[in-house]
């Protein structure tokens, strides 16, 4: 009788433990469990490629996370999570000829006074999710074939942030800042050409709504002969932002003249005039220049706070990476203890109130105080410790450009 062999790997019979055979071959224990592993492994990467490629989590988790490094802004969070959380379920949706409901897109507007936290928002939004992210300048666009640069530039951006990978680019979010500056400038459109204005605003839209774009890679025009790059637009979260001075003339003028519906609602709440903001409309911002068709691809509406001493207070101490907690680290590898006294953390906040600096004031005002100690310090011998109270940072801030500031 012919030897029996496995008809994969031609072991003998009598080396193996069990050989199993089929019509005309054979197959040995060890070929039998490398196939098992073969399959399972194939089974993995199968699954792997089938989950979406970035880190959902739900609106609440999402509005956690935020609150680590965002403080405030309760009303934006909760409008950017939900829109962030059903865009990204909606990519994650199998593709279903048949079903009729098909969920748009929900690209957002964030409309708050600047340094209140709307690119921090969009940023920490993205980094959360684990995708790619960019931020753009609506003030540098302009209508093709005008100086400045093509709205395709943003995805020029978004390319290098997901470096150049088109998937990954395709899911990404991007952040266009001072969006208010391209608002019509008068309500007279067809007078001058508004390149800078009316004319980029539809050359968003396009870009907006999900469409194929070549991009050029290397961006604008420089390289006139580089290769493009299509990208589809169509799953990108487009995030915009603006400060939108003067717009609570128009959210003001509309409260007054609001038919009887809206004053019975609000009857007993009183219009907080001081944050007119927490109002805003499609309306208010079509009043603004905005044109219909932009508003409609950012259907997503939501308001920033302006930032009290209570709040900057808490950006100064509270997050994650907070300022003092950043300076003390600092100060901490030179062997210096540094300490943040309430008064001195007081001092800090009314200046950058005093300064009408924001949050982003807040860096510059530390820095006055500091640096006269980071600049010292790292020379001495020994241990050292630095306390920041009232009188201290008051004699250091004296001496800072500031004080010219005040003069002036
Ligand atoms: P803008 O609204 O003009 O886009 P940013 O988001 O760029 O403002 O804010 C500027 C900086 O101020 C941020 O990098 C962040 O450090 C700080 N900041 C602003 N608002 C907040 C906030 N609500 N919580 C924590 N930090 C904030």
């Amino acid at each position: 009788m012919a030897q029996v062999t496995c008809s994969f790997c031609g072991r003998n019979k009598k080396d193996v433990d069990l050989m199993v055979s089929g019509i005309s071959a054979h197959i040995c224990n060890y070929c039998i469990e490398q196939a098992f592993q073969i399959l399972g492994e194939e089974d993995k990467t199968k699954k792997q490629s089938k989950k979406p490629k970035f880190n959902l989590k739900k609106p609440k988790e999402l509005t956690a996370y935020l609150d680590e490094y965002v403080i405030g802004q309760q009303e934006a969070k909760k409008v950017l999570t939900v829109a962030v959380y059903n865009h990204y379920k909606r990519l994650g949706q199998k593709e279903d000829k048949e079903d009729e409901v098909k969920i748009e897109k929900s690209n957002i507007i964030m409309v708050g006074d600047t340094g209140t936290g709307k690119t921090y928002l969009a940023k920490t939004l993205a980094k959360t999710l684990e995708v790619p992210f960019c931020i753009a300048d609506a003030t540098v666009l302009t209508e093709a074939g005008y100086v400045g640069e093509d709205v395709e530039s943003i995805l020029t951006r978004l390319l290098q942030a997901a470096d150049y990978n088109v998937e990954a680019a395709e899911r990404g979010i991007v952040y266009i800042d001072e969006l208010d500056k391209i608002a019509r400038k008068s309500d007279n459109p067809s007078i001058t050409r508004d390149v800078s204005g009316e004319g980029v605003q539809q050359a968003m839209l396009k870009l907006l709504e999900g469409t194929v774009v070549n991009v050029p890679p290397q961006g604008g025009r420089k390289h006139p002969d580089q290769k493009m790059i299509s990208v589809n637009t169509e799953n990108i979260l487009f995030i915009c932002g603006g400060a939108f001075d003067g717009i609570g003339r128009h959210i003001a003028g509309r409260l007054n003249t609001q038919p009887l519906g809206f004053s019975k609602k609000t009857g007993a709440e009183a219009i907080d005039r001081n944050n007119l903001l927490q109002y805003v409309t499609a309306q208010d911002l079509k009043a603004y220049g905005l044109i219909p068709e932009l508003i409609g691809r950012l259907p997503v509406i939501t308001h920033l706070d302006p930032l009290d001493k209570a709040t900057l207070k808490r950006i100064l101490t509270e997050p994650k990476n907070a300022l003092t907690k950043q300076y003390i680290k600092l100060l901490a590898m030179e062997n210096v203890t540094l300490t943040f006294e309430e008064s001195g953390i007081d001092f800090i906040v009314e200046k950058a109130v005093e300064f009408n600096l924001g949050a982003r004031g807040l860096r510059s005002i530390c820095e006055a105080i500091i640096t006269d100690a980071m600049y010292e310090l790292p020379s001495e011998e020994g241990e050292q410790t630095l306390v920041i109270d009232l009188e201290y940072a008051s004699s250091q801030f004296e001496k800072s450009k500031f004080k010219k500031l005040q003069v002036a």
